[in-house]
């Protein structure tokens, strides 16, 4: 039995991505979430999955999503974010079920001042679901853990009542996740707001199951977005277990981890690291950005070194003057190349999260 015994390949919303995450969380592994700018960038990940036989997570940032629409485009009140994530969901709802794989399609880390582009999105959820009867995302992530606890708690869970009636998805997240200077500077300090409480995550986990159960938690064990030397930060992965028994204590669960986590922050991580999230913390999402930003980079930077001399001039290379380079110069080339090094580490990634073969 796998993935496609309980879930369709296309998107997955609703019942199914809960039966996903719980499948996940069962099996002892996390799905990455793939942080996408383009048509190119989502098929990379797509074929990715597909080449391993493993679902697969597309997500856009907000700063992703405008740029989906267009540089050129204004984001006076978010408009362009909203557009551009609107376009890139609908772009992966046409092509996810060619590719036969459970897609889920998500968006990244929403601020409080970004909340008009998670309003615009989930008003584009509702519209879905009043014509298809699911929303057009699958979950959306929403980031107040730099307000208090208690307003970020109040804030999702007014748009959890919302998004439960559309059976959409809500992500949040709780402690802060250092950026790449807080990490350095924080090296040894045992800072509590880097390391969420366990009863933070029971607070949060019994308040939100009474309106749904489709919700997961991205809690801060010492997490920093972005990249970082090795050995700058503590991770204590082991938390999430820590947290887990905790929960299933107070609610005196048969299921010894009932919480769904999500890995934030991880790039630079050891195997092990990501091993102890995964299998005793039951992190079912890990996002993946600045690493396949990397691999798309290097996959263009090594065509452009091996293929210089055909890429000076329209016509004109080192096998003749007036030999054309057109099939140097033609997009579908050049960015090709990125895209293959981008898949490769997809497929890593998928890897080190014993998302292969699942299907
Ligand atoms: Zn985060």
């Amino acid at each position: 039995m796998g993935v496609l015994d309980i879930v369709p390949a296309g998107v997955v919303t609703g019942k199914n991505l809960y039966k996903l995450f719980d499948y996940a969380r069962e099996h002892k592994f996390a799905i990455p979430a793939i942080n996408c700018t383009s048509t190119s960038t989502v098929n990379a990940a797509l074929e990715a999955a597909r080449d391993i036989k493993s679902p697969i997570i597309i997500q856009f940032s907000n700063g992703g999503a405008a740029y989906v629409a267009g540089k050129g485009l204004s984001n006076k009140n978010q408009e362009a974010a909203i557009i551009g994530a609107v376009a890139g969901a609908q772009y992966v709802r046409t092509v996810a079920t060619a590719y036969g794989i459970p897609v889920v399609i998500h968006s990244d880390h929403c601020a409080k001042k970004l909340l008009p582009w998670f309003d615009g999105m989930l008003a584009a959820d509702e519209e879905y679901f009043k014509a298809h009867g699911e929303p057009l995302f699958s979950s959306h992530m929403l980031d107040l853990s730099e307000e208090s606890k208690e307003e970020n708690i109040e804030v999702c869970l007014k748009y959890l009542e919302r998004m439960a009636k559309i059976n959409c998805w809500l992500e949040m997240e709780i402690g802060i996740t250092g950026g790449e200077e807080d990490g350095v500077n924080n090296e040894d300090v045992d800072n509590a707001s880097l390391y969420t409480q366990p009863e933070d995550i029971y607070e949060i986990y019994s308040k939100f199951s009474e309106i749904t159960e489709n919700f997961s938690i991205a809690a801060a064990f010492g997490n920093v977005h972005g990249v970082y030397a090795p050995g700058n930060v503590k991770l204590h992965p082991e938390l999430l277990a820590k947290h887990q028994a905790f929960v299933a204590e107070q609610i005196g669960s048969s299921n010894p981890k009932p919480v769904f986590f999500v890995f934030h922050g991880g790039s630079g991580s050891s195997k092990d690291e990501i091993n102890t999230a995964v299998n005793a913390g039951g992190a079912v999402k890990m996002n993946v950005d600045t690493d396949t930003q990397w691999a798309y980079w290097t996959g263009l930077r090594d065509f452009y070194k091996k293929n210089q001399d055909y890429l000076q001039t329209q016509v004109g290379n080192p096998e003749g003057e007036g030999k054309p380079n057109k099939k140097y110069y033609d997009p579908r080339v050049f960015i090709r190349s990125a895209e293959l090094t981008m898949k490769q580490r997809v497929e890593e990634a998928c890897q080190d999260l014993g998302n292969v073969n699942v299907l």
